[in-house]
């Protein structure tokens, strides 16, 4: 009998490797991080949040968006509760609002106040039964009516609809700025030929669109957002759910991907007309054979991680993994002569390893502890000890996966829909926290800032460059110890650093 050949070559993870500096003429204006979520997607900065229900929901993905990454929303949801997360993101700043949420003349303002409290917005068109403009209404013409009232008061006996100043569909910047302008409006409903709504454009939402000129937007110029999705159950349910909400790219979520049912779904969802068009994201997987089974599914990326995640226990319960740098080569392998992109997922603490998993062979990296400690994560701040914290566990942790009173839809992930009883969870992750770090914004910043530099010493302008030019030097554990800081005691930790 012949013994199969069981090892395979050494495994490499970020901290076994150094980038090689690169001669560099650039200037710092010359560096563009614009990298490809999918076959279809770009994005200006090569971030995702990860869909832990500690870290993604609307409000991570509104703020991931609008720095130029993506936000993907965890599923520890109801499919309805996920779907309407995808809405309150499609619907926000955004400079025209394709679908605006309208209300009808005979709604009390009770039934209004409830509206805008879902939505949280201040003003809604109001249309007839055929979706014609009629009127609009504002906080503004609330004011004059006593609470006692709202029950009892229609929106059309207080909405405004004389001279109502209104848009064509497809008017241009440009133009709407001036009406905005010319009659200071807060609000320019938009109409077609038949006096239907079409869209609505806020001041508000200009103002932001120019704040934040990076952000990432589908074609109608709303904010992109993405969904986790299973295979197992009603997962089918979830997905096309999902697409009618306007998700922009569905996201594989599961720990081992390398499954056959998934890759089928994969399959059927990129071939079936009614959801072709949206971006699907096959994973996780760490191997070439792994990738390749979803090159060939027609998934529009690969994402790439077994087991490096900081609260993951998934190598030592099972004593599966494949080093993140070598696992995100071998799977670049699969997937560059294909087209398709590479997502790393999981295992960064530090900036310098954006670029290190771009050389590697990825296109963006997904992040979860890093982005764990901002203000924009579901979950309230923790104090103790005098420092603020907030909770950060994993999708295959006790917490995440135990019914606690509600259903756990991230059972699944670990390959154990079927469990029923709490106390027969074999848990894959752990709970935990950390730092609390303030707004996104200030995280983003300090991350582009450090790919930014990475792209500098290598001398890449872009990042398909940075790709192709970038070398590693693998290094010992004392060219580690070599590179953080060492032989001192750190006084002032740095944005980018903490010990
Ligand atoms: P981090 O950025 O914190 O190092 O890793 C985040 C990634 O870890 C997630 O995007 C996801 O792929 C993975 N992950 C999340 N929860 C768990 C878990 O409980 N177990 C395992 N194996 N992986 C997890």
């Amino acid at each position: 009998m012949e013994i199969p050949e069981k090892f395979a070559t050494l495994g490499l993870t970020y901290d076994d490797v150094l980038l090689m500096p690169g001669y560099s003429d650039l200037a710092p204006s010359d560096i563009d991080t614009t990298s490809r979520l999918t076959r279809e997607i770009n994005l200006r900065v090569p971030l995702i949040s990860a869909a832990m229900d500690t870290v993604t929901e609307s409000r991570m993905a509104i703020a991931m968006a609008r720095q130029g990454g993506i936000g993907v929303l965890h599923r520890n949801l109801s499919i309805e509760d996920q779907a309407y997360q995808v809405d309150l993101v499609k619907r926000t700043q955004t400079g025209i609002i394709s679908n605006p949420v309208t209300i009808g003349p005979d709604a009390t303002l009770e039934q209004l106040d409830k509206l805008a409290g879902e939505y949280r917005i201040s003003g809604f068109p109001v249309v007839d039964v055929d979706q014609k403009l009629i009127g609009i209404i504002t906080n503004r013409d609330l004011r004059f009516t006593p609470v006692a009232e709202w029950a009892t008061t229609k929106v059309n006996e207080v909405m405004t609809s004389r001279d109502l100043i209104t848009g064509p569909s497809e008017i241009s910047r440009e133009e709407a700025t001036k009406l905005l302008r010319q009659h200071k409006l807060e609000r320019l409903p938009l109409i077609d030929a038949d006096g239907r709504i079409t869209g609505l454009i806020t001041v508000k939402d200009f103002v932001k669109s120019e704040q934040f000129p990076d952000a990432s937007k589908d074609a109608q110029g709303r904010l992109l957002v993405g969904a986790a999705i299973g295979y197992f159950g009603d997962a089918w349910e979830r997905a096309t759910t999902l697409i009618d909400a306007g998700v922009d790219v569905l996201v594989a979520d599961t720990a081992h991907g390398n499954v056959r049912m998934l890759i089928d779904m994969v399959h059927r969802l990129k071939t079936d007309p009614a959801t072709k068009h949206v971006q699907v994201i096959g994973g996780n997987v760490a191997t070439k054979e792994g990738a390749q089974s979803f090159v060939d599914a027609g998934a529009d990326a690969v994402k790439v991680g077994v087991g490096p995640g900081s609260i993951c226990t998934t190598r030592v319960v099972t004593g599966v993994g494949v080093p993140q740098i070598s696992a995100v080569y071998e799977a670049s392998l699969a997937c560059k002569p294909a087209d398709v992109p590479v997502i790393a997922d999981g295992g960064l603490r530090y900036s310098g390893e954006i670029g290190k998993a771009i050389v590697a062979g990825a296109d963006t990296v997904m992040l979860g502890s890093m982005l764990a400690g901002t203000e924009e994560t579901p979950g309230d701040l923790v104090l103790m000890n005098g420092k603020q914290f907030k909770a950060y566990r994993g999708m295959g942790s006790m917490g995440a996966m135990s019914s606690r009173g509600k259903k756990s839809f991230s059972k699944d992930r670990y390959f154990q829909a079927e469990v029923t009883d709490d106390d027969m969870i074999v848990p894959e992750g752990v709970e935990g926290q950390v730092a609390y770090k303030g707004a996104l914004a200030t995280v983003a910043h300090q991350l582009t800032g450090g790919l930014h530099q990475t792209m500098f010493y290598v001398g890449a302008r872009t990042i398909p460059e940075l790709q192709e030019k970038g070398r590693f030097m693998r290094i010992t554990s004392a060219s580690l110890k070599e590179s953080h800081p060492h032989d001192v005691q750190v006084t002032a930790e740095a944005p980018n650093y903490h010990v």
